[in-house]
């Protein structure tokens, strides 16, 4: 058995405002052998291909492996970006001789200036190169697809879990259908609805009301005999694309009507559910207060979840906790490549520095932020993840320069966005992080796998942003009008 795995994926932000060229994800690209060296024992995708496949004695012929890395996001991939890595998996598919399946590890939120539906178009040139073989195709839970990725493709599969830590899992699952598939013991039929609703990340958290109850409902029919998979990606709202919003994929062996019924229960009951995925959040300043207030009430430490950045420069939340006097907190990112070349330049360890950083991307980063402090450290820090996400993973940061500005207050100033995944971020540059009351981290969700465990309230802030809670503030072009909560239909003051 020879399966072929491939994988072009990304989370496309189009409300950020340079295009995604060839250049962003060309340095990341994986081919051959290097895609199964890189993933082995991280629980990736691949890793859950690797896994099954291996156990299986399957032959398994890797093709490329292209996602953006480092940090911050970009806006529509270019033609040249998108027909580069669609083309050379349909090339290098059918430069691979006799190929029995193809696994494909995709996003699910790319959005590319030449293709309205970038994931099924990725299929269909697959499919140009291996005919009628399967093609099965693993998601992020962020992914905006439609009835053509179902056409497209023989079977797709989505994470469940936001924090995602269960794409080892979601990969183990689509490989080991593939092998049933081509051993002919299988038949994957699949049914796909789109309940018409859009939602902030913010609310998406899978071990909260509503996924939740959502994710419940689609184990429990996973249970009944036929059912294979189910899967219910509530989408990524901050990429402007014709099928944006949530999406419902079924899996059934051989019964269309089966996978048709389970598709059409989990639209509907996603639909009742609608109201909670756009419950108002509070705001900057009343973020803050809430978390002093909960420290000096002694339920702290608080994680106060700035989930609308994407640049990684806004200010919004820095320059609230120093107006409050707050102390004993730290926010971890404020990007600002140009402050940054500044502090390399000229300063050092020990130094004490006024900086003026952030706050200079768009209109929704806020104004830049002045702050003095001493140095304590200034790097390329390197460390190794602690989990839950991506446990052993190596990052290698860009530039950073950690300021301690006094009072147990820590800021540092980065390159670019910064992932703090864990806490090995902090003790990388210096911050001990469980000596904070509070910590303003840029991120929805998946910082929780990790935080929850450190922090004992998580504060969801409604901040401006490329990516924020509430969509309102985002003009979009491309939102089909029945889409709740802000298509036209249903648009409210
Ligand atoms: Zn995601």
């Amino acid at each position: 058995m020879r399966i072929a795995i491939a994988g072009f994926s990304d989370e496309t932000c189009t409300f950020c405002k340079d295009p995604t060229p060839i250049g962003r994800f060309e340095p990341y690209a994986l081919r051959g052998q290097a895609i199964l060296d890189d993933n082995r024992g991280i629980p990736t995708y691949i890793n859950g291909y690797m896994k099954v496949l291996e156990a299986e004695g399957a032959e398994i012929v890797p093709i490329v492996y292209a996602s953006k890395g480092g940090g911050g996001f970009s806006s529509w991939l270019t033609p040249d970006c998108f027909d580069k890595y669609s083309y050379e998996i349909r090339d290098g598919l059918k430069a691979a001789g006799k190929i029995d399946g193809v696994l494909l590890s995709l996003h699910g939120a790319m959005a590319a200036e030449s293709a309205p539906k970038p994931e099924a178009e990725i299929v269909r040139r697959a499919r140009q190169a291996v005919g009628d073989v399967p093609i099965m195709v693993t998601l992020d839970l962020h992914a905006n697809e439609d009835h053509e990725l179902a056409e497209a493709a023989d079977a797709v599969f989505i994470l469940k879990t936001y924090p995602h830590v269960d794409a080892e899992e979601i990969g183990m699952i689509a490989a080991e259908c593939m092998v049933k598939t081509v051993k002919g013991q299988f038949k994957a039929t699949m049914a796909c609805r789109k309940p018409g609703i859009i939602s902030a990340s913010i609310y998406q958290a899978s071990a909260s009301h509503p996924m939740k109850d959502v994710f419940d409902r689609c184990r429990e029919w996973e249970k009944e005999p036929g059912v294979y998979c189910v899967s219910v990606a509530p989408g990524y709202a901050y990429a402007d694309v014709v099928d944006v919003g949530m999406s419902v994929f079924a899996v059934t062996d051989g019964d269309q009507q089966l996978a048709e019924k389970v598709a059409q229960d989990l639209s509907d009951f996603a639909w009742s559910l609608r109201e909670s995925f756009a419950a108002p959040l509070p705001g900057t300043e009343e973020s803050v207060r809430l978390a002093m207030e909960l420290v000096t009430a002694g339920k702290g430490p608080v994680l106060l979840a700035d989930g609308a950045d994407r640049i990684g420069d806004s200010t919004h939340l820095l320059k609230e906790l120093i107006k409050s006097g707050a102390r004993n907190w730290a926010v971890p990112c404020i990007a600002d490549p140009s402050a940054c070349e500044e502090l390399e330049k000229n300063h050092k360890a020990g130094d004490v520095v006024t900086v003026t950083a952030g706050g200079w991307y768009d209109q929704f980063s806020g104004t830049p932020a002045e702050v003095t402090g001493k140095v304590v450290y200034m790097g390329r820090p390197s460390y190794v993840l602690m989990g839950p996400m991506e446990k052993g993973r190596k990052v290698q940061d860009k530039f950073c320069c950690h300021l301690d500005l006094g009072e147990n207050r820590h800021v540092v100033i980065t390159q670019e966005a910064r992932w703090v995944l864990d806490g090995s971020s902090f003790t990388a540059v210096g911050i001990d992080y469980k000596d904070l009351d509070i910590i303003a981290l840029k991120d929805r969700v998946h910082h929780r796998a990790f935080w929850d465990t450190v922090t004992k309230v998580n504060i969801r802030t409604s901040v401006p942003g490329q990516g924020p809670a509430d969509l309102r503030t985002l003009h979009y072009d491309n939102l089909p009008d029945d889409v709740f909560p802000i298509g036209k239909k249903w648009a409210r003051a």
